[in-house]
């Protein structure tokens, strides 16, 4: 069963225990990726990869990554054939440019619904990511298979529903899959329950929160920390998901 291949980093993210199993998932494939890209195999002299990275680049999160990474010179290769990429295509919008039309409405609004060509072509060049648009492709498979072990592995499900639930951008993410990969009296069992696992984990978070804030009164600092000495990193991560607190991942030396 194809399945099989996400099945065990499903399992291994669970397992991890951290606020969000999608995350680990997500930072897993991210540094596979950027290994692969700018790692020691270099990759980014391959001109097949290099057609791909030059086509879509890096959003601001990746290539702030990159930059971290720090192979200086395969940076600098990647860059190179990029930008020859993205100056002939800016050279075609300036090209193509004539003034837009303007109602009178508009004006006094003060914000024309994106009539710019060239801000049009910043902001698709703004979301285009190599790093993201392979994540992408493995994230259905991903979801599909999260719902498969959920409905079918008793095991799986228990460790689910016993775990610390995830951060609210994959929730979101697995709210709308679910609607897809669950029947209606899937839907009707399953729903209550991850919102009360989502309820619990966020609350749960606002206690570590609120503990570290108190920690700080002088009465309280020979108490225990509980597990509020690292809420901050995982408190951003609930909300937002990835690793706040992570140092950034270097090339391997
Ligand atoms: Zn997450
Ligand atoms: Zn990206």
């Amino acid at each position: 069963m194809k399945e099989k291949l996400y099945t065990i980093p499903l399992n291994d993210a669970i397992n991890a225990g951290d606020e969000c199993p999608f995350c680990h998932i997500e930072r897993n494939i991210e540094h596979d990726l950027m290994d692969y890209v700018l790692g020691s195999g270099s990759s980014y002299m391959e001109s097949n990869v290099r057609d791909l990275t030059d086509e879509a680049g890096f959003c601001r999160e990746h290539i702030r990554k990159m930059y971290d990474y720090g192979n200086t010179l395969g940076n600098a290769w990647i860059l190179k054939t990029h930008y020859r990429k993205v100056i002939n295509e800016m050279n075609d919008v300036f090209k193509k440019y004539s003034p837009a039309k303007i109602s009178f409405k508009e004006k006094l609004a003060g914000s024309p619904d994106i009539k710019n060509p060239v801000k049009k072509w910043t902001d698709k060049r703004d979301k285009s990511c190599y790093i993201c648009k392979e994540f992408d492709k493995t994230y259905d498979r991903y979801m599909e298979t999260f719902f498969i072990l959920f409905k079918e592995d008793d095991e799986f499900r228990k460790k689910v529903m016993d775990g610390k639930g995830f951060c609210l951008h994959h929730f979101g993410d697995l709210c709308e899959y679910g609607e897809i990969h669950l029947s209606d009296r899937q839907k009707e069992e399953y729903y209550p329950k991850l919102f009360e696992l989502m309820k619990n984990n966020m609350e749960r978070l606002y206690e570590d929160i609120s503990w570290l804030i108190e920690k700080f009164e002088y009465q309280n600092k020979d108490k225990d920390w509980k597990n509020s000495r690292d809420a901050v990193g995982r408190g951003m991560q609930k909300l937002r998901g990835s690793y706040p607190a992570d140092p950034p991942y270097m090339m391997k030396k």
